[in-house]
């Protein structure tokens, strides 16, 4: 018999789940919230669940979380995963805490087909999409984990950006349920402006997402035209600057007051001079989209060649966006002692050749220590 992983279901597939074994829809809104809600993965724990069901579910599902290869905290209390999924891939999350938020990132792929000159996951090229539960999993381990960690009842986690590995729309099947439980109030009860999807330009994609689960998009702009949107975001040459713009504009038809964030990564030399500030201004103009920037210093990487721009020219750029009433914000570094940087994850992946062969030793030495843990605590939680 297949064992079918419940976190790859939102609401509505548990609900049908359910209903093959001859369970009552209801049912799946008791087990979301056991899973969700309360982090259970153990089906004998699931005191209100009949014995009968909890039997069937003990011979066909589980919940199965993400092994967790490392987990590094950084002096400002930012923390990153990285979890094995399978065949010497591995995915990234880090938890951000912020004074009034926690927020997550979190990875859609393995690798990355965009191939962006600026991204260490772009340079580690494309291995496979997530599935839902992968994707699902990075949130459920995150927000369980650090409850216990900082000893709160309460949710941790109150934003999701999907910003980690991976261009989401590029994975969009997989995408949709994950979201849909991120908004559900039965799992995670996010609201849809806390959840942002980051896209680099899937321009057919962003329509079908604006149609299914209006989420907040952000879009990875990083040049003010084509010709060097092209050279930094190879995805342009498909869907250049004046399709994207129209698809951002249809996006915010249903909700005049949401906007875009775009996302601008300040590259030394290359994207970050007045002029290219005031084409910027020309597109936004132009296009019309309600938006606003975030300027991010670069993360730099040896492969890329790139650098970061220096600190008073991000501070000119954001002023000349300012100036011009475009809301701006730069992004503050966090994690930097961990290699944390939020959307250019450098992870541990980038030589595939010998990424299996290193965790392999990482998980023998997780073995030995998850033999010293009690019985009842998961694997995945003797990295901590
Ligand atoms: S920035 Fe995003 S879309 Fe571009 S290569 Fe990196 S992960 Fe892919």
């Amino acid at each position: 018999m297949t064992v079918t992983n419940l976190l790859d279901f939102d609401l509505e597939g548990l609900a049908a789940f359910c209903e093959g074994l001859g369970e009552k829809r209801f049912r799946a809104t008791q087990l979301f919230r056991w899973i969700h809600q309360r982090g259970a993965s153990d089906f004998e724990q699931m005191s209100d669940l009949a014995k009968s069901l909890r039997g069937k579910l003990a011979a066909c599902a589980t919940v199965t979380p993400l092994p967790v290869l490392t987990q590094q905290e950084s002096a400002d209390g930012t923390i990153k995963w990285l979890f094995d999924v399978g065949n010497g891939d591995a995915v990234e999350a880090v938890f951000i805490p912020e004074e009034d938020r926690g927020t997550l990132c979190v990875s859609s792929q393995a690798g990355c087909a965009v191939g962006c000159r600026f991204c260490s996951t772009g340079h580690q090229g494309f291995s496979r999409n997530l599935s839902t539960a992968e994707i699902v999993a990075q949130l459920w381990f995150a927000e369980h984990f650090l409850r216990r960690h900082l000893g709160r009842d309460e949710r941790v986690i109150s934003n999701v950006v999907m910003m980690g590995m991976g261009e989401p729309l590029q994975n969009y099947g997989a995408l949709v349920p994950a979201l849909r439980t991120m908004l559900d109030d039965n799992a995670y009860g996010l609201s849809r402006r806390r959840v942002t999807v980051s896209t680099s330009g899937v321009v057919p994609m962003m329509d079908r997402l604006g149609a299914d689960c209006p989420v907040a998009l952000a879009v990875s702009l990083h040049a003010p035209n084509d010709a060097l949107r092209d050279d930094l975001v190879p995805l342009n040459r498909k869907y250049p600057l004046a399709e994207l713009m129209s698809a951002c504009k249809r996006y915010l038809e249903p909700a005049p007051r949401d906007f875009i964030t775009f996302e601008y990564c300040m590259l030394d030399g290359v994207n970050d001079q007045p002029e290219h500030a005031r084409q910027l201004i020309e597109l936004v103009r132009t296009s019309g989209v309600s938006c606003k920037f975030n300027l991010i210093p670069f993360n730099p990487f040896p492969a890329s060649g790139l650098v970061r721009s220096p600190t008073p020219r991000v501070q000119a750029f954001a002023r000349l966006l300012a100036d011009a009433g475009i809301v701006t914000t730069v992004r503050k570094t966090r994690g930097d002692d961990i290699d944390a940087a939020c959307g250019q994850l450098a992870g541990d992946v980038k030589d595939r050749t010998r990424a299996a062969e290193r965790m392999a030793q990482r998980r023998t030495v997780m073995m030995r220590r998850a033999e010293t843990l009690p019985a009842n605590q998961p694997a995945g939680e003797a990295a901590r």
